[in-house]
């Protein structure tokens, strides 16, 4: 069942929101939301105003970061929320300079800016790819490669 809320004018598609309305009051904003480039938009702003809090609240609880063999991997919402409060403690910081949105979620490039110009983990730009499901983010990708970035934004 496909219909536009009649107090906002949301889409909605089985209780998950697929369109967003620009309602200041909006009523469906509780509900799941499908609209990836609404999402795309928030993590940029997120980001730009180094808003740790705003972030975490696109997670889903059991939201995914690193392989399984990673030291540093994150396996809930509190886990990337950490892990990057750890960054901008350490005086990491990253701009997303450019998204892309796709089946699999929001494709994201991002500008790092490291406090230690000499740091040997240093890359000067990375891909994140967003993997969203139900209106959240469960999972982070990073990749090296644009092309493979793009192939798994392309898939789902
Ligand atoms: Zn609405
Ligand atoms: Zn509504």
């Amino acid at each position: 069942m496909t219909g536009v809320c009649a107090d906002c004018g949301c889409l909605v598609e089985r209780g998950v929101r697929v369109s967003t309305c620009d309602d200041q009051g909006c009523c469906c904003s509780a509900l799941a939301t499908r609209d990836v480039g609404r999402m795309a938009a928030q993590i940029t702003a997120a980001f730009e105003a180094r808003d740790i809090v705003s972030f975490g609240a696109l997670l889903a609880d059991d939201a995914r970061w690193g392989d399984d063999d990673t030291p540093t991997k994150c396996r809930s919402r509190r886990d990337v929320v950490v892990t990057f409060e750890r960054l901008l403690a350490e005086g990491v910081g990253g701009d997303v300079v450019e998204t892309k949105i796709g089946p699999a979620g929001v494709l994201c490039r991002l500008r790092i800016r490291w406090p230690d110009p000499a740091d040997p983990l240093r890359r000067d730009e990375v891909l994140h790819l967003y993997r969203v499901r139900d209106g959240q983010i469960v999972e982070i990708e990073p990749y090296d490669d644009r092309s493979a970035a793009e192939a798994a934004l392309a898939s789902v």
